[in-house]
C-alpha cells in the first residue's frame, strides 16, 4: 500500500543550514506507513530545491538526551512529544512517540528541552 500524500519534514538546507522543508511521499516499513527517505528539500532561504535522500543528520529539531538523540518532524511533532511526556504515559500508538527508555529516565530534561524550543520557535 502507497500513500501518495506527501509528507513535510523540516530540515536543515543542505547547502545554508536555513530551516527548510523537505517533501517525500511514504512507504511501508516494518508494516508501518512511514516517510520515505527519498524527497525533495525546499529552502526559501536559499533557494535550494533538489532531491535529497533524508538521513536523521537533516532534521532541524533535535537535541541531545544523554548519549541518544531526540529528532521531531516539526513544530507539531515537538507539541506532540511534549505532551505525551507531559501525560505521564509510557506508551502511544503513535509511531512519533515511540521512544527508547532512557528518554523516559530524562523525560523533565526533554520537557525542559522542547518548551524552550516552542518559546524560542514563538
Ligand atoms: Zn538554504
Amino acid at each position: 500500500m502507497i500513500d501518495d500524500k506527501l509528507v513535510r519534514r523540516i530540515v536543515k538546507c543542505p547547502k545554508c543550514l536555513s530551516k527548510a522543508s523537505y517533501f517525500s511521499g511514504k512507504i511501508e516499513r516494518y508494516r508501518k506507513l512511514l516517510p520515505s527517505q527519498d524527497g525533495r528539500v525546499v529552502c526559501l532561504n536559499c533557494g535550494f530545491n533538489k532531491e535529497h535522500h533524508f538521513t536523521s543528520k537533516d532534521y532541524y529539531y533535535a537535541f541531545q538526551v544523554k548519549d541518544r538523540k531526540l529528532y521531531a518532524r516539526g513544530l507539531d511533532s515537538l507539541k506532540t512529544i511534549l505532551n505525551h511526556f507531559k501525560s505521564d504515559k509510557h506508551y502511544s500508538s503513535d509511531p512519533e512517540c515511540d521512544f527508547p527508555k532512557e528518554f523516559y529516565v530524562h523525560k523533565r530534561l526533554i520537557i525542559h528541552k522542547i518548551e524552550k524550543i516552542l518559546i524560542e520557535e514563538d
